[in-house]
């Protein structure tokens, strides 16, 4: 029983605050996470875990973002934030989506959301808001792409290798 409080003890005495939302992805998200990782393993890419879960009402998007921002007309729907013990030290990193947002979204912006703020985290990736033909030749623009669905194979290719050849080749020939 000593032990046992003892336990319960040292636990306590090493979370500290800001927590992480969780340290599990919300099952909403897994599918998604899933579809990253194993399009990551196909492009010969290393990934790790992140936890992905909704933004809760007392979430600041802005707090302790790192440059992380996607936009949608002007509204941020997601971020790649950093959770710092209170010395300031990143303990690690997490996700919060919009959940507003989320409900309303298509399967393809979805994914689009999820391969954006993971590629923050995991590949450490800043935006790019280059456009060929008028698109968006990135999954790192800053706004949801309109498109993923058509260019899928492209952008993944983009996304997990940083080759831009396949998707630029493909705008200018669909334009
Ligand atoms: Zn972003």
């Amino acid at each position: 029983m000593i032990r046992f409080l003892l336990l319960i003890l040292l636990v306590g005495c090493g979370l500290s605050s800001p927590q992480p939302s969780s340290y599990l992805t919300h099952d909403e998200f897994k599918p998604y996470q899933a579809m990253f990782e194993a399009n990551a393993k196909d492009h010969n890419q290393e990934t790790y875990f992140i936890p992905i879960n909704f933004k809760k009402e007392t979430d600041s998007f802005q707090k302790g973002v790192t440059e992380t921002v996607y936009k949608e007309k002007s509204n941020i729907i997601g971020v790649c934030k950093s959770v710092k013990y209170t010395s300031g030290v990143v303990r690690g990193l997490e996700i919060l989506i919009d959940p507003i947002w989320w409900k309303s979204a298509n399967e393809y912006k979805k994914r689009a959301v999820i391969d954006h703020e993971l590629a923050h985290c995991v590949y450490n990736r800043s935006h790019n808001d280059e456009v060929v033909a008028g698109k968006p030749i990135s999954v790192m623009n800053s706004f949801v792409l309109a498109d993923y669905e058509n260019f899928y194979n492209e952008y993944q290719i983009e996304l997990h290798e940083g080759n831009k050849v396949e998707i630029k080749n493909s705008l200018e020939v669909n334009q």
